[in-house]
């Protein structure tokens, strides 16, 4: 048994002990049959939320309506969820109530596609009422119970099954994917944020032109923020083999490259500090297809950033430049701090009070080492300071 389940054995069995029935279930025991990395391990009972919390000593409340008792031990913390079941769907994104059931199979039902749907007791024997290992074996994601139900109750599983198709290079049955042609439009009831954290598992893929595939047969990319008017990006998501190679980041950048509207990453809700890095990226692309790669363009890129906009610049124009990298390291100075003056030198050799001016004078100093015309030495920058050389 791989380590992340023998860590949590010991949960399975206490809970055995006291005379209940506990299981791994869903992520951990798809990925495990198929040599994936597990991420974390989710255990199921039928241990009421008050029972567990009476079999374990350290326990926290963080989804006690749900049935969630996160368990602590010595070899980890691990969710424990009493088996339920869910009904009422109104808002087609969550269910009105859930109710605690005492069988293993009603749990497996609500679960949204087969591969998700099975579970292993503590000897290892694996539960699958719903042909989980037959559509993992035929590489297949396919519903527990039909479509149309399965999507209206819950919309995000539509985006959630593209994306299992892409981490997993799966393909999608047909009535599923049918299903999600008839359902698109109640992704609108959707938090965008649940929208995001699907798409960038899809972007971070290599598999990524499996679902764009996917997102454009179903129309579901329609329903995307900003995305609706741009087809023809899906499609170059889809065709471009050099897409497949990019990273989240970069994927984002290509995407904002191409729908050239300033308001496309926020409207994702992407956090601040990665709009303005993508935003600066984009800046530095276009320059880098309309020409190429100045020394100042390199250092104000920075490294992360010419490696971003180099791929996606590659992906675009078809021509990779390796050497870029090493040019970036070439650079005489990577940032401020790399100047052999300080700011209050600055001062000191203008004999001019600190101001405004100091940013401009570093700026030019900057593009003046980068550009080769002034060495990086404190005499020289000294004098060139003094002379007020504006070449
Ligand atoms: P990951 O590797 O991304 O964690 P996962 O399959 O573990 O994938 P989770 O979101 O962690 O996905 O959910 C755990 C399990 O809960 C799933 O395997 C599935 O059985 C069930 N599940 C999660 N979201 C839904 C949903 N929207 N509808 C039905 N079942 C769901
Ligand atoms: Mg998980």
């Amino acid at each position: 048994l791989p380590r992340e389940f023998s860590q949590a054995l010991p949960v399975l069995l206490e809970l055995e002990a006291n005379g209940y029935e506990a299981y791994f279930v869903g992520g951990s025991v798809r990925d495990h049959l198929i040599g994936r990395p597990i991420n974390d391990v989710d255990i199921a009972t039928s241990a009421l939320p008050e029972e567990v919390k009476s079999i374990f000593k350290d326990t926290v409340d963080i989804g006690i309506d749900h049935g969630t008792v996160l368990v602590l031990t010595g070899s980890g913390r691990f969710e424990v969820t009493t088996f339920r079941t869910e009904a009422g769907y109104q808002d087609f994104r969550r269910p009105d109530s859930v109710d605690f059931v005492r069988s293993l199979e009603e749990d497996l039902q609500r679960r949204d596609f087969t591969i998700n749907s099975m579970a292993m007791d503590a000897r290892g024997r694996i539960k699958d009422p719903f042909g989980g290992r037959g559509d993992l074996h035929d590489k297949k994601i396919r519903t527990v119970g039909l479509p149309d139900e399965r999507f209206s109750e819950d919309a995000l599983r539509m985006m959630r099954g593209i994306r299992f198709v892409a981490q997993l290079g799966f393909h999608m049955e047909d009535e599923t994917r049918e299903a999600i042609v008839r359902h698109s439009s109640l992704m609108s009831h959707i938090a965008v944020e649940r929208k995001t954290m699907e798409f960038e598992k899809i972007l971070a893929s290599v598999n990524k032109h499996l679902a764009f595939d996917l997102l454009i047969r179903t129309r579901l990319y329609r329903e995307l923020p900003m995305l609706k008017e741009y087809g023809s990006v899906m499609e170059a998501m889809r065709e471009n083999p050099a897409v497949r190679s990019l990273s989240k980041d970069q994927s984002w950048l290509f995407l904002l490259f191409h729908v050239m509207d300033g308001g496309f990453l926020k409207s994702w809700r992407l956090p601040k500090k990665e709009i303005k890095e993508r935003e600066k990226e984009r800046e530095s692309l276009k320059k880098r297809l309309e020409g190429d790669w100045s020394p100042l363009l390199l250092y104000k890129t920075g490294r992360n950033g010419v490696v971003n906009v180099e791929s996606v610049a590659s992906c675009i124009s078809g021509s990779p430049r390796s050497e870029v990298l090493d040019r970036y390291d070439e650079l005489p100075i990577h940032s401020v701090k790399d100047i052999e003056a300080t700011g209050s030198e600055f001062i000191k050799w203008k004999g001019k009070p600190g101001g405004p001016w100091v940013k401009e004078e570093i700026a030019k100093i900057e593009a003046a080492i980068l550009n080769g015309e002034l060495p990086n030495e404190k005499a020289s920058i000294k004098k060139w300071v003094k002379t007020c050389n504006r070449s």
